[in-house]
């Protein structure tokens, strides 16, 4: 079987990530991928979550790395970036994600309000607050991100439940599909990304309940490692495509400058 590309990968840039773009591609070689696409943390100008993720002034040394890995000429390498939807992140976003020639803007939440719900340094927090109103306020967020139009895939769709903390099926459903809906409406993927595996969690992003729920929209989906280094590329991906396969999908997308293609999925 092959393996369907790994379209989340991380570069040191981030300051959380080890290894060099050609270890990556090395590594999707062996894996036996068609392509690669990287999603760094992009930055942001502001000074929003500074700490993991690159600086504004290392985005020329992240295009140039990524190409780098490109003419290694081992696989196909596409430039992509994993953005952050935050209240204000349009001021910025609008213009430089339009600029940059990216294959594909991958679209995360990973705050509410100033809360940086996914690190660990603040995983004691969901010990304090209402477990279900911040879940149902990240899938609000997760709305305004489809709405924005700038993403062409949401990441990691059910990020908040990295340590075990979660609402009932029965809220889970009724806050998850309306921002489905937003996202279908936005002609977005979604991702299947296996970094929920290797968290306290050990589950893939999202559960088998909102993949059904996706494909329900025809939402398409690429899938994602989340590596943040290089072994980790394509991590466990024969079960995530197991799990797209039992949620009714026969397909995946690649993208080329923002436009998508489906490609069949084999089982
Ligand atoms: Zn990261
Ligand atoms: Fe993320
Ligand atoms: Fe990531
Ligand atoms: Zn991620």
């Amino acid at each position: 079987m092959s393996l369907p590309p790994d379209y989340h990968v991380h570069t040191k840039l981030c300051h959380h990530a080890s290894g060099e773009t050609s270890d990556y591609a090395a590594s999707a070689v062996r894996r036996g991928m068609a392509e690669l696409c990287f999603t760094d943390h992009a930055p942001a100008p502001c000074g929003y979550d500074a700490k993991y993720r690159m600086a504004v002034a290392d985005f020329d040394r992240y295009l140039q790395i990524v190409d780098d890995a490109r003419h290694d000429g081992r696989i196909p390498v596409c430039l992509g970036i994993e953005a952050d939807y935050y209240e204000g992140c349009r001021e910025f976003q609008d213009d430089w994600l339009s600029r940059g020639a990216f294959d594909m803007v991958l679209g995360s939440v990973h705050y509410i309000g100033d809360w940086g719900f996914d690190s660990p340094e603040n995983s004691h927090i969901w010990e304090e607050v209402d477990v279900t109103a911040a879940w149902r306020e990240y899938f609000s967020l997760v709305g305004c991100l489809a709405d924005s139009g700038l993403y062409d895939v949401l990441g990691h769709l059910d990020l908040p439940k990295k340590f075990g903390y979660r609402p009932s099926d029965r809220d889970l459903d009724e806050m998850a599909r309306p921002a489905l809906d937003r996202i279908a409406a936005a002609g977005m993927g979604i991702e299947i990304n296996t970094g929920g595996l290797r968290k306290p969690v050990a589950e893939i992003y999202p559960a088998p309940r909102l993949l059904s729920l996706a494909r329900e929209r025809a939402i398409p989906i690429t899938f994602g490692s989340d590596a943040h280094n290089p072994e980790d590329v394509g991590y466990a991906f024969e079960e995530a495509v197991a799990l797209a396969g039992e949620a009714g999908y026969s397909e995946y997308v690649v993208f080329r400058k923002r436009e998508r293609t489906n490609v069949p999925l084999e089982g």
